[in-house]
């Protein structure tokens, strides 16, 4: 038996990097993927298609997370096309790194609204699923970023701490229900996101890390599927550091 078999599960920003990884893990494990991207339509397609081929039922939305609207409507076109949520993951994220001195109200902004505000839409608009069927769970993407914070990254880490104040306030809110809401607080891990730094800085990055590498797509997915899946049925409100013990 797979350990996701028969669920349905979205995925915000899986046309790459972390989500991508996810969307495929979990699809392995039996889950039914529906995922979001905002401007990646030939890679979101073609893992669509991927997905589809291993028996799955998986689907690539077009959806702007940071907007209140598009996630309700892509609530709504998830639940006809797959007749139920049962995992929310909220990956969806950016990065406009400045020295505070540099950064621009739109490079705090557009940070909040994406990395933020795009949690708040897309827990609201699930919310109502959710309470009906007395189940499901909810995995929001932080950092470690979040939990110490960076110098050149004070928009993203004030969104990732955000995500953990709103993680263990909808664990409270839902926890009754059965509904479970936790954090991941991935470290270094090599995707786009982490191509735009220079090798001398992931050099670095990878030296400070105790387990001597930067981790993969994969180390946050599988951390994602004990979180989403009933082995974790008795864990909420927490943050899961998967960080090559880069916290420790
Ligand atoms: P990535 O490779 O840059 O991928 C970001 C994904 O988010 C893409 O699928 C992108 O879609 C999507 N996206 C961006 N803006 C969006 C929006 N407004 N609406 C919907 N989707 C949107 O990033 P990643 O490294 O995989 O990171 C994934 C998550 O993990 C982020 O929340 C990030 O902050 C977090 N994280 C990453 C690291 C790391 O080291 N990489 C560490 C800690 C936390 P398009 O392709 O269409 O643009």
């Amino acid at each position: 038996m797979k350990i996701l078999e028969g669920k349905i599960v979205i995925i915000t920003g899986a046309s790459r990097g972390i989500g991508m990884g996810i969307a495929r893990i979990f699809a392995e494990h039996g889950a039914n993927v529906a995922f979001t991207y905002s401007s990646s339509e030939a890679p979101a397609l073609e893992l669509e298609k991927e997905l589809n081929s291993i028996g799955v039922k998986a689907k690539a939305y077009k959806s702007n997370a940071a907007s209140f609207k598009d996630s309700e409507d892509l609530i709504a076109k998830v639940l006809e096309d797959f007749g139920g949520i049962d995992v929310l993951i909220n990956n969806a994220g950016i990065t406009k790194d400045k020295l505070l001195m540099r950064m621009g109200e739109d490079d705090f902004d557009k940070v909040i609204e994406i990395n933020l505000k795009s949690v708040f839409n897309m827990t609201k608009a699930v919310q109502r699923t959710m309470l009906k069927q007395r189940k499901g769970s909810i995995i929001n993407m932080s950092s470690v970023v979040g939990v110490k914070g960076n110098a050149g990254q004070a928009n993203y880490a004030a969104s990732k701490a955000g995500i953990l104040g709103f993680t263990k306030s909808v664990a409270l809110e839902l926890g009754s229900r059965n509904i479970r809401c936790n954090a991941i607080a991935p470290g270094f891990i090599e995707t786009e996101m982490t191509d735009k730094l220079d090798e001398e800085t992931v050099q670095g990055w990878r030296e400070a890390i105790p387990l001597k590498r930067g981790g993969t797509p994969e180390d946050v997915a599988n951390a994602c599927l004990f979180l989403a899946s009933d082995l974790s049925a008795y864990v909420t409100g927490q943050v899961l550091n998967v960080d090559g013990g880069m916290l420790t």
